[in-house]
């Protein structure tokens, strides 16, 4: 099975992708984690991530979708996965050749994800500052949302309302999981 979680941040994709991937046994891969560990590389490549996310704009989506496909190679990920993150541009979703079963759309409001990061307690992460927090939401109005239209087009997109109990949104992903 092969499922992407859409959002903005604090739609819950994380939390859903995890409890996807136990409850059926499918890895989770977030590109998010994947490029924090690259931004604590010594090199100028890690120092460029760094900064990049650090400041909550995007990587440029020819390096996104090679780091993308070298790591679906590995063989873990061969029978499938739950892709949190990736592709979230359009070009990046045209790069990306492989076959995917179901893209879920975790809906919540501006408000409603501002109301939630402003919860969550201090991580590792440094772009969670006021400023990169809203450069976030609007790379993902203007970059996000038109790969959202480029999956309901193909007819593989599900929408969810992530306004529900975590419960609630699980049960509804497995449930259009399993039809
Ligand atoms: P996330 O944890 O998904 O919110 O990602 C954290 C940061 O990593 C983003 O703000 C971007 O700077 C970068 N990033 C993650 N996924 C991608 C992607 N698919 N394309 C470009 N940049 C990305």
């Amino acid at each position: 099975m092969k499922i992407i979680l859409i959002g903005i941040q604090g739609a819950g994709k994380s939390t859903q992708g995890n409890i996807v991937s136990k409850t059926l046994n499918i890895p989770y891969l977030s590109s998010g984690h994947i490029l924090r560990n690259m931004a604590k590389e010594k090199t100028r490549w890690g120092r460029f991530v760094k900064e990049t996310i650090n400041s909550g704009v995007l990587i440029p989506d020819d390096k996104m979708t090679s780091i993308m496909e070298e790591y679906l190679e590995k063989p873990e990920y061969k029978s499938g996965w739950i892709l949190d993150g990736y592709p979230r541009t359009v070009q990046q979703a045209e790069n990306f050749k492989e076959r995917i079963d179901k893209v879920f759309y975790l809906k919540v409001s501006d408000e409603e994800a501002l109301r939630r990061l402003s919860f969550q307690a201090n991580d590792d992460r440094v772009d969670k500052t006021p400023d990169a927090i809203k450069k976030r939401i609007d790379s993902f109005h203007k970059f996000t949302e038109p790969v959202i239209d480029y999956y309901r087009k193909k007819g593989l997109l599900v929408e969810i309302d992530g306004e529900k109990s975590i419960e609630e949104i699980s049960k509804e992903i497995l449930l259009k999981l399993s039809k």
